[in-house]
């Protein structure tokens, strides 16, 4: 973002994401680009650490109260690590947009400050082996048996899944009603989904290894009734909120790698020499 834009507060906040940024070592991206690090936890950890995970939250969940576009200042910079590690710092600002405006006050209190200070790993699961682009054609189904949901289905491309403790799934719950209207959310607990619930590594992601993306197998896996988030057959609404953090924090975060992308070729070409003269000169 343009520096005449932001306010004195957003530099201050701008210059704390660079530390974070400076402290993530070399040798950990290289390490996550060739699959030796499948999730990098600790780095996770730091930015909670810092207090810089879900800033737009409630300070009393353990976030900052800040604004979309202090959020966008931030992912910008985080960018600059590339997908992954922008992706892992999203996810709890995601995950969490749909608990603190669908969760009750009980959900809030047991999941929102676990996740910004980093006790709870975090991941969203949407997309299935069919395809991504019709969510509303979503198949894994979510059945009611007593005060449990069991749920049967996959999920794929799921980034963080490898390191993650809880997942914000959607799965059909009402088969006979309209597409968008027949889907509920859920937090999943890996703890408490058991074996029912297999995380497989997916190889081969061209710029996005290391981010633990995962494909997630449920079979009969059991979630707690309260684990809802919103009403039954209510994840439309759920949906729609949370991907404008999904969004924005993707855009934020391409343009941070964008302008990392520019400033090593502008590096470079100062280095650079052909015909007897530096290319930028
Ligand atoms: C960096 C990254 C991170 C991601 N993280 C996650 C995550 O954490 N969790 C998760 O669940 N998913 C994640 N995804 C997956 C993402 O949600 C899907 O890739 C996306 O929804 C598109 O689905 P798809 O890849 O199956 O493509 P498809 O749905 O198969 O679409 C492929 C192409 O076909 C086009 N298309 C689709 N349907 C039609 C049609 N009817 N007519 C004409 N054209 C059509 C689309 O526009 C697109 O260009 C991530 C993806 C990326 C790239």
């Amino acid at each position: 973002m343009l520096e005449a834009m932001l306010t004195p507060a957003q530099r201050a906040l701008r210059d704390e994401v660079r530390d974070l940024v400076k402290w993530v070592p070399r040798q950990l991206i290289l390490d996550m680009d060739d699959d030796r690090v499948r999730y990098p936890r600790g780095y996770v950890a730091e930015a909670a650490r810092r207090r810089l995970l879900g800033l737009r939250f409630p300070t009393e969940y353990g976030g900052r109260g800040l604004g979309w576009v202090d959020e966008i200042v931030a992912l910008e910079e985080v960018g600059v690590l590339g997908t992954s590690l922008a992706c892992l710092y999203s996810l709890p600002s995601i995950v969490g947009e749909a608990i603190v405006r669908f969760g009750s006050p009980e959900q809030k209190a047991r999941w929102l400050p676990a996740i910004l200070s980093g006790r709870l790993t975090v991941a969203e699961a949407l997309t299935e082996p069919r395809g991504g682009s019709d969510f509303f054609g979503t198949t894994t189904r979510a059945r009611r048996e007593g005060d449990v949901y069991v749920l049967d289905g996959q999920k794929r491309f799921v980034v963080g899944a490898e390191g993650a403790d809880l997942f914000l799934v959607y799965a059909r719950t009402d088969p006979e009603a309209r597409p968008h209207e027949g889907l509920s959310a859920f937090i999943v607990e890996r703890s408490e989904a058991g074996s029912e619930l297999r995380v497989e590594h997916v190889y081969g992601l061209m710029g996005t290894r290391g981010g633990g993306t995962g494909r997630l197998t449920f079979r009969g896996a059991r979630v707690p009734a309260t684990n809802l988030i919103g009403p039954e057959n209510g994840a439309a609404a759920v949906f729609y909120q949370m991907m404008i953090p999904e969004r924005m924090t993707s855009a934020a975060g391409a343009l941070g790698m964008a302008r990392a992308a520019l400033e090593i070729a502008a590096r470079y070409a100062d280095r650079r020499k052909a015909f007897g003269q530096r290319i930028r000169s």
